[in-house]
């Protein structure tokens, strides 16, 4: 078994920005599809969870997502249900991965796994669903709660593992397991690899990233703010620009229809137009988008407002 979308990662992220630019595909290879924003979390660093998100909270009409799937069905565009909101709470998930499944597209679902119990887990494994990423947080059962604001990593670890199991063999959906950490020791990440390694295909690990924050918006009682603006000070990890794997092959769009340069605008600050009134063909080549591929194709991040704080953390490999 693979990740069926490995072949997608790998082209996105190799080859610096300026070779892509110059390899630009007429059509996005996926699109990254946010069913909601709206989450049942407060996590501390995520701005729906600190409610510091200045959207509405709303949830994908059918209509919206049929025209996506009715656009991305000729150029076989992989869907991932990911975005600024947990996608398992869209009351009609399960209606919109099958009917992109049926139109033969890959799919791939972000969930943060607390509604993976509330499903029959059958259903879950055979509506055609290709790739599951459950995001942990932390690499204790103490650290989770301490930046997910809820005492669940059990509950997580438990849906897992039972979907693991009633997967068995079957080719599908791939299971991938990734967690991010603030200052856990380095030795609990290796606990944490190795309780969650039997249960998925794949585990990944990364840095927890504050920069993009803003964090006069957080909206949070005062011992969670002091917890947050504590983290944020004492983070050191040595940090640079990436060679940004976003804007050349993807198109995210956001629960109202709207597409925006890349996942990291949580705020909607951009606009390349709205998939009920523009084609995604024309919104992927939309000036703006344009605008941010040229500059960082000169690596000048620090011109492009939504870029001048992305950075990739150095000293942590991913499996
Ligand atoms: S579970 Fe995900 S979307 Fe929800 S608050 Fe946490 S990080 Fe944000
Ligand atoms: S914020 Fe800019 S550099 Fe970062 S992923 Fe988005 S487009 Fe790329």
């Amino acid at each position: 078994m693979s990740n069926p979308f490995q072949h997608w990662y790998d082209s996105c992220n190799s080859g610096d920005s300026a070779a892509k630019l110059a390899a630009l595909p007429p059509f996005p290879t996926h699109i990254d599809v946010e069913l909601t924003s709206v989450c049942n979390f407060r996590c501390l660093m995520c701005p729906t969870g600190n409610l510091s998100l200045q959207r509405d909270g709303e949830f994908m009409e059918w209509d919206t997502f049929d025209q996506i799937i009715d656009q991305c069905e000729p150029h076989g565009a992989g869907i991932r249900f990911i975005g600024w909101g947990e996608p398992m709470m869209h009351p009609q998930l399960f209606r919109f991965i099958r009917r992109a499944s049926d139109a033969l597209l890959p799919t791939h679902l972000n969930t943060n796994g607390s509604k993976l119990h509330q499903y029959e887990q059958n259903m879950i494994l055979n509506m055609g669903l290709d790739s599951i990423k459950v995001s942990m947080q932390g690499t204790t059962a103490e650290s989770y709660r301490d930046m997910r604001n809820i005492d669940y990593y059990e509950g997580v670890f438990t849906a897992v593992r039972t979907l693991h199991r009633r997967r068995g063999n079957a080719p599908r959906p791939w299971i991938h397991v990734s967690t991010t950490i603030t200052d856990e020791h380095p030795s609990t990440v290796e606990v944490f690899k190795k309780r969650f390694a039997p249960y998925c295909d794949q585990i990944s690990v990364g840095y927890t990233t504050f920069d993009y924050l803003d964090l006069a918006a957080v909206r949070l009682g005062d011992q969670d703010r002091e917890r947050l603006e504590k983290m944020v000070a004492n983070q050191e990890v040595e940090k640079r620009h990436p060679s940004c794997p976003e804007v050349y092959d993807k198109l995210t769009i956001h629960a109202d229809g709207s597409a925006r340069v890349c996942c990291n605008d949580y705020n909607g600050e951009t606009f390349l137009g709205n998939v009920n009134d523009t084609p995604i063909g024309a919104m992927f080549h939309h000036p703006v988008i344009k605008e941010y591929r040229e500059k960082l194709a000169r690596e000048e991040h620090d011109y492009l407002h939504l870029c001048a704080d992305c950075y990739d953390y150095m000293e942590l490999t991913n499996d």
